[in-house]
């Protein structure tokens, strides 16, 4: 098991890449091979990285797979996947171009703009057409579909159309050369002069969707003229900004929204790696929002107030600056924003903000309503983690991503069929009674949420930089085909459901370390055997555990993590809580628009688990009933109205029947005389929980919680309790959840 680098780790990296030279030269001309034209006969056939891929820096300790090297098998990931590959196969692509083909004084073909934000009018038009390039090229490079293939091919070519229509006659008059968008370039203009939302949206932020997508279509399907389009906007992004002074810059990028720009540093530093143009990188830099840069570099929170989605991606771009010049500012400040955000500002599904804001650090409890979790915000904090764990292997990162994979971006799409709408939510409630709204057809969050459900496979496996390891970060069902090591993996899983994971090596062997991603929740055991034979290995939950071996074909991994019933308190009230099955967030499903009561622990018997209060539902997996309540998982995603937290009380100490009146008083630092006493489960028999029960009394006495009446009560309410047996006599509701060892 390998110990993960600190935070300073990254910083000596940045301090030791600085020294050696900046900037860094590892740009490279595009290749323009063509892709393969279909599928290979072969399934297991062992594909050609695509040729045309972003370079990947030497910073980077571990790399990404291609998106066409790592194939989602059966399950809830791939139903949401085809969900949006139907949208993608179907939806009208001279609706996308409408507005691209108005501005540009083109025929429109009598085609509807999609409508949402995207209409004809509307300031942020274009965005959602870039959203829909990247959705397209994705589901290529997944499927290989020719057919998407020539959807792809005819929207660059008509995108290629307005770009010279607009530097010819355009729209009001000749734009400046490289112009690329489906309103005017006056928006521009006018936030030059710090013109505000809404009168001007966001320019750049549509800008950047459009480039991304472009440069999507080149990197995942190979279309070269798309390249060409986008470094003539990346041209004309420098030739407007270029010159402009810092003192511009900066007063543009803190205006709210108007001033948003999504990931332009990190689009445009891409593209320098694509160009190998300095024009692309010093254009990446006029985005530096340098006072919040400065202050996540220092680790001073000042996120409270400010727009989550405007912010989070522009440290996805300043990573991408750290790659490219060495500046180690960069990579400070993206680490310390990420645990800004990850922690102290996550709701449990993952998400992060109240209203799209960011609110104070630690306010959850406080801020749980109808209008949390935007689900754009979520996208990006997941591009945010994978892009640090490729500079800092730290389990951390990918536990969150998982947390945010698994309970917020696959609920975000309903479980219906749509060629019209995307069908995915914008914000995510986690107040008491809400619930899930959908379509977002031409949001911001229907753009992103295209792409969301057409690339989970693109952090499950990474591998090391020298190629001698291979992360196995999520327990997804998948087949990773890695040519250069000649490799397939297969990847057996019902994840998110509980069950054993077993890797099978399908084709190629050879020495490799198998770096195996403990979960955090993984608290109930985590077994690996390899050929049926159990491996004595340390599997630390919140770490990786490593294999090292030569490889055989047809040797195989199998993955045992039990999934316990648990909860979580928000950081602000700890009587707020979420409850867990393994990684799953469950919620309870009511209208009741006030916080539902639970009480534990007056259920438990010597075992000291949830699951003496929380019980399986007949025939419906991963369904729980407490309170008379169900718990499904959040991944259902349906019209039911539901409660993400509840309130817990635990008013009086309580043994099963044995009441013993006396408040249930808690420390000044949290937690109450029965969290203490069950944290300290399972006991073996009645005599080892009431001496529990006794010292701990005690101790509550002695730091003046108890009175010693109050002491005396509780213990002859411990003695007087019958808790069953202990664990070690045999406890047929264990396997109920699966949940013990
Ligand atoms: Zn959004």
């Amino acid at each position: 098991m390998s110990r993960p680098p600190t935070r300073r780790a990254l910083l000596r990296i940045a301090v030791g890449t600085a020294a050696a030279a900046a900037p860094l030269a590892y740009t490279a001309r595009p290749t323009h091979a063509a892709p393969t034209g279909a599928a290979p006969a072969d399934p297991l056939a062992v594909r050609a990285a695509a040729a045309s891929a972003v370079p990947v820096p030497p910073t980077w300790g571990v790399r990404p797979f291609a998106l066409d090297q790592v194939t989602i098998g059966d399950g809830v990931f791939r139903h949401k996947r085809d969900l949006m590959l139907e949208y993608a196969r179907s939806y009208p692509v001279d609706r996308i171009l409408a507005v691209f083909r108005a501005n540009a004084g083109l025929d429109t073909r009598g085609a509807r703009p999609p409508g949402g934000w995207e209409t004809s009018d509307g300031n942020l038009r274009g965005h959602y057409g870039g959203h829909f390039l990247t959705l397209v090229a994705q589901a290529y490079a997944d499927t290989r579909e020719a057919a998407l293939k020539a959807r792809l091919d005819q929207l660059v070519g008509a995108l290629g159309e307005c770009q010279r229509a607009l530097a010819e006659h355009g729209s009001p008059r000749p734009s400046h050369p490289g112009y690329l968008a489906a309103y005017p370039e006056t928006q521009f203009v006018l936030l030059e002069s710090y013109t505000t939302y809404p009168t001007i949206w966001a320019p750049y932020y549509t800008c950047h969707k459009i480039m991304r997508g472009l440069l999507d279509a080149h990197t995942l399907a190979g279309n070269t003229q798309a390249l060409d389009i986008a470094s003539k906007m990346g041209d004309w992004v420098h030739s407007r900004l270029g010159h402009l002074p810092r003192a511009q810059l900066e007063r543009m990028w803190s205006i709210y929204i108007a001033g948003e720009y999504g990931g332009m540093n990190e689009v445009m530093a891409d593209l320098h790696a694509l160009t190998g143009r300095e024009e692309h990188l010093t254009a990446a830099r006029c985005f530096d929002n340098t006072a919040l840069l400065d202050a996540c570099a220092e680790d001073r929170d000042i996120l409270e107030g400010r727009h989550a989605n405007q912010h989070i991606p522009q440290f996805t771009g300043y990573l991408r600056l750290f790659d490219h010049t060495g500046e180690e500012r960069y990579a400070a400040a993206a680490r310390n924003f990420w645990g800004m955000v990850a922690g102290p500002r996550t709701y449990s599904l993952g998400g992060t903000g109240q209203g799209e804001m960011f609110r104070a650090r630690g306010a959850i409890a406080a801020t749980l309503d109808d209008k949390n979790a935007e689900t754009c915000a979520t996208y990006n904090m997941l591009k945010l983690s994978r892009q640090l764990f490729f500079h800092e292997q730290d389990a951390a990162l990918m536990d969150y991503y998982e947390r945010g994979l698994t309970n917020h971006i696959l609920a975000s799409r309903k479980d219906v069929r749509s060629t019209d709408s995307p069908e995915v939510t914008y914000f995510v409630g986690m107040g008491p009674g809400v619930v899930r709204e959908y379509d977002n057809t031409g949001t911001c969050c229907g753009g992103t949420g295209m792409e969301n459900h057409t690339k989970y496979q693109d952090s499950v496996y990474f591998r090391s930089a020298d190629g001698n390891a291979l992360y196995v970060n999520l327990y997804l069902a998948s087949t990773l085909r890695w040519p250069e090591r000649g490799l397939v993996i297969e990847q057996s899983s019902d994840y998110p459901a509980e069950g054993v994971r077993t890797l099978t090596f399908r084709a190629g062997g050879g020495r490799l370390d198998l770096r195996l991603r403990v979960p955090s929740w993984a608290t109930a055991g985590f077994t690996v055997t390899v050929n049926g034979i159990r491996q004595r290995a340390e599997a630390t939950p919140g770490s990786y555990l490593t294999l090292s071996r030569r490889w055989r074909r047809g040797d195989q991994v199998r993955i045992s993590a039990p999934y316990r019933l648990r909860v979580e308190s928000a950081p602000d009230d700890p009587t707020v809580q979420s409850v867990f099955y393994g990684p799953v967030l469950l919620v309870a499903q009511s209208p009741d628009p006030g916080f539902r009561v639970f009480s534990f622990y007056k259920d438990f018997t010597l075992r000291g688990d949830l699951a003496d209060s929380i019980a399986p539902e007949e025939g419906r997996p991963m369904h729980f009933t407490t309170h008379g309540l169900t718990l499904a998982p959040f991944h259902v995603a349906d019209d039911t109205r539901y409660h993400a937290y509840f309130k817990r009380a635990e008013p009086v100490v309580v043994f099963g029947t044995r009441d013993s009146g006396v408040p249930n008083r808690a420390r000044d630092t949290g937690p109450t005389f029965l969290d203490a006493l069950w944290a300290r489960a399972p006991f073996a028999t009645s005599g080892h929980f009431v001496r529990a029960v006794r010292a701990l009394a005690g101790t509550w006495l002695s730091e003046g919680l108890f009175s010693r009446a109050e002491r005396d009560r509780v213990i002859a309410a411990a003695v007087d309790a019958d808790l069953g047996h202990g664990p070690a006599h045999g406890d047929e509701r264990a396997g109920s959840g699966g949940s013990l060892e």
